[in-house]
């Protein structure tokens, strides 16, 4: 039987995702070929990646003005890019939020091309909430936040209205759980084995016009611009990766697009956190307005027999459920494709436990 999988990253993926592509492993498009051994430039490929391209459009209602860019790299090399073509090769500056680890990382990159200015930060907390009531300055060259603290459990749920400064977003851990509108952001990026996904590639969404005003000089693979003119075939893509989120963004299509999986996903979190909140064994450590629906985080409380609770969870065919070193306990990440029935597992095991 399949494992519950709870895995913060790679993710639980459909299983009709994994079925098609090792099919597709074995034999793409009846060519007696695997995909992975074809030529990118194939007209079966490109078809990848222009299917890939679309339903992205389409799922997130993207605007006329916008590309959908499938790159290498990761989140990580999205820190660095970036800064490279959004910040003014002369006296560059940008503002960030603080909200986690991966915000931090974000922030050491920028910091290598100009001043990375934090206006608000959770660290003294250890990000355990979203800070807010500040304000977007207009003399920053962009502003960068987090949608989703994926070690922490923390969800931005409302945006800062930027005022005219660009707004630039990592998205990695829940593009596509939940709608938003893309015109609010001049570019949003996500590593795609989050949540929608094989490992290998990261999607980014920006506004054509935000580019190339920074006088700096961008090395080619770095360059936004190089990619959008080649249609993401600069170099050789990942074409494993960007044909898993294909399938992925087809399987989410066909269950009605991300405003129903949005339900879904709220029906999860609201099990997982009523059951954390009952439960006289466990504690939430996010602040309750800014729980994440991807990633709930939760300690056991002084005392509590841990070593039983793994081997009830384990035995209960449950994957993934430790926590990130930097919080400790336990995080429930419930991408997109993992079913209310894993929830429910859980909170069954949770109140098992309780009872012993
Ligand atoms: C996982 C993660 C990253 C890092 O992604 P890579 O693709 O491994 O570089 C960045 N940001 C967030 C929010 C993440 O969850």
């Amino acid at each position: 039987m399949k494992k519950h999988n709870f895995s913060a990253g790679p993710c639980i993926l459909p299983p009709e995702v994994l079925h098609e592509a090792s099919q597709a492993l074995l034999n793409f498009d009846d060519l007696d070929l695997s995909l992975v051994e074809i030529s990118h430039r194939s007209k079966n490929f490109v078809a990848v990646m222009d299917e890939a391209v679309a339903l992205a459009k389409e799922l997130l209602k993207v605007p006329e003005g916008y590309s959908v860019l499938f790159l290498q790299g990761g989140a990580s090399l999205q820190f660095v890019m970036v800064a490279f073509n959004l910040m003014n090769y002369e006296g560059g500056r940008a503002a960030y939020t603080n909200t986690g680890t991966w915000a931090s990382n974000a922030i050491k990159e920028a910091k290598r091309l100009g001043e990375a200015l934090v206006l608000a930060s959770s660290e003294e907390d250890n990000f355990n909430h979203i800070p807010k009531g500040y304000s977007v300055p207009s003399d920053v060259d962009y502003f960068h936040c987090t949608s989703n603290n994926t070690i922490f459990g923390t969800q931005m749920k409302d945006f800062p209205n930027t005022d005219g400064t660009l707004m630039v977003c990592d998205m990695s851990s829940d593009i596509f759980s939940r709608t938003i509108n893309v015109a609010d952001f001049d570019l949003i990026y996500a590593g795609v084995q989050k949540n929608m996904g094989p490992a290998g590639a990261t999607m980014v969404i920006v506004k054509d016009e935000i580019l190339g005003k920074t006088g700096r000089d961008i090395p080619a693979y770095l360059n936004y611009a190089t990619h959008i003119k080649k249609d993401s075939m600069f170099n050789t893509p990942p074409v494993f990766s960007v044909y898993g989120s294909m399938l992925t963004l087809r399987w989410l299509k066909a269950k009605g697009g991300v405003a129903t999986i949005e339900k879904e996903n709220q029906a999860k979190a609201d099990l997982i956190y009523n059951e954390v909140d009952r439960n006289s064994k466990f504690v939430g450590t996010a602040a309750k307005e800014d729980r994440s629906n991807m990633n709930a985080c939760f300690l056991p409380v002084e005392g509590a027999d841990t070593a039983k609770f793994d081997e009830m969870w384990k035995a209960a065919g449950i994957n993934g459920l430790n926590g990130h070193r930097s919080v400790g306990g336990y995080r429930a990440s419930m991408y997109n494709a993992l079913p209310l029935e894993s929830v429910q597992v859980l909170v069954d095991v949770m109140q098992a436990f309780e009872k012993l």
